[in-house]
């Protein structure tokens, strides 16, 4: 049974409301609780190829994914638990002039800083990546700093260390409202009853929207299918290779176990309004677009001849949520105090998890936020995307150019 009270009520338990919860705990903030409609990281989470991609030109979205990247090399030193994370450096790759030019200022971004990021070869990159085959006139950075995850073992890994810490974890507990008195939130509506709390941070995925509809907010943010497909064994899969972005076509290739993990942005993209699915729904049973993998297959199947006979073992797919201007929401929205929405992943929730929660947490608890939290308000796009019907079209649009973007 969940308990009467709580001073911080975190809803969600992705890998967005567990980073929340780990913060809040570490920076002393006491009872917690965690509460999720179903299991824990059972949602988006799982789905996710883990990726992490710290590097960028735009300053804030750098300085962003530095934090993030050096949490998870010392996640172990941060958190006391263990996750799964390989370090198996990634290759981006331009094809066409405008993306070189790209792949030029991440360089001089990265050196600036002292990173040690270089320009390959096609015949060093097949060297490393067997599978690739680089087309001729393509340029292509060796980032060794990024990676990927297993993005279940972030999430639980977070709600360890936060349990650790004292925190509490409630699944099965569905949130239906906010108590709400003189413009401040002071509990939290379940279908078992009213827990009060002082604060609460909503990190609940693709239901974000749909939850602050409820309570008369407008927040713009909104799920937009995506999917990737993982085969079976494939000559030349190397264990530890480093993952594969390719610009202009916005395929990503990595390795996961003898075959390879083939996802991408921009095909066929359809955003949801969770009002429109039964109250029961669960992302593991979103439906497949056939059509969405094929493009995806014969996209890769360019680059990575091989993809074209392989077998599909398994098929990810689930509701990242997605912001007009690409970038996370993180903030207090204007005219109601004690809620801090953590949502809009940019399809990035697994790599941006450290920076989102320990921001959640700082507005939270009300310390120096660790970044300009500006940036990231719930309230930076006015009166723009006010309609379901331009700010679903615009978060496609987003969704269809996420690497052709800079941040
Ligand atoms: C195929 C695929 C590949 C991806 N690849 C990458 C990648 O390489 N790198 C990367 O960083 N990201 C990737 N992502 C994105 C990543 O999965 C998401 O950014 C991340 O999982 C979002 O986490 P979340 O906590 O916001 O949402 P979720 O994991 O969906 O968690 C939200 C939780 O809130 C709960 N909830 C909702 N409503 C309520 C309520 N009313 N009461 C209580 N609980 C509630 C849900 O049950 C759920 O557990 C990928 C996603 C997909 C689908």
């Amino acid at each position: 049974m969940s308990p009467k009270s709580a001073n911080v009520i975190v809803i969600g338990g992705g890998v967005l409301g567990t980073s929340a919860a780990f913060h809040l705990a570490e920076a002393g903030q006491d009872e917690v609780l965690l509460i999720d409609r179903g299991p824990l990281a059972s949602a988006t989470t799982p789905q996710a190829a883990g990726q992490t991609g710290y590097l960028n030109v735009d300053r804030f979205a750098l300085r962003f994914g530095t934090y993030c990247i050096e949490f998870f090399e010392n996640f172990e030193q941060r958190t006391g638990r263990v996750i799964d994370f390989r370090q198996c450096g990634s290759l981006r790759v331009a094809l066409t002039k405008p993306f070189q030019k790209d792949l030029e200022a991440r360089h001089a971004a990265a050196r600036q800083l002292g990173h040690d990021v270089e320009f390959l070869s096609p015949s060093r990159a097949r060297e490393l990546v067997p599978t690739f085959d680089p087309p001729g006139g393509c340029r292509i950075l060796l980032i060794p700093r990024d990676g990927y995850v297993e993005p279940k073992s972030v999430a639980v890994a977070f709600a360890a260390a936060a349990q650790d810490r004292g925190v509490a974890i409630e699944t099965r507990v569905e949130a239906t409202g906010l108590r709400i008195k003189d413009g401040r939130v002071t509990g939290v509506r379940t279908r078992e009853g009213t827990i009060a709390a002082r604060s609460v941070v909503l990190a609940a995925g693709a239901w974000t929207r749909q939850f602050g509809q409820r309570i008369g907010l407008n927040l713009r943010t909104v799920p937009v299918r995506h999917q990737a497909y993982v085969t079976g064994p494939l000559a030349g899969v190397l264990p530890r290779q480093p993952v594969v972005r390719i610009t202009e076509p916005q395929i990503y290739v990595r390795q996961e176990a003898a075959g390879l993990l083939v996802g991408g942005y921009g095909y066929r993209p359809l955003s949801f309004d969770m009002n429109e699915f039964d109250a029961a729904f669960e992302v593991p049973s979103l439906a497949a677009d056939p059509v969405y993998y094929q493009q995806l297959q014969a996209a890769a199947t360019k680059f990575f001849p091989s993809l074209g006979g392989a077998v599909v073992i398994q098929e990810r797919r689930g509701l990242p949520t997605i912001s007009p201007d690409g970038r996370l929401i993180v903030s207090e929205p204007g005219g109601l105090r004690g809620l801090v929405v953590l949502s809009a992943c940019g399809v990035g929730g697994i790599d941006r998890s450290p920076g989102a929660g320990r921001l959640a947490a700082d507005i939270v608890v009300g310390g120096p936020p660790w970044i300009d939290p500006a940036v990231l308000s719930a309230d930076r796009f006015g009166d723009d995307y006010a309609t379901d019907r331009s700010l679903r079209a615009r978060c496609e649009e987003i969704y269809s150019h996420h690497y052709h973007q800079v941040y």
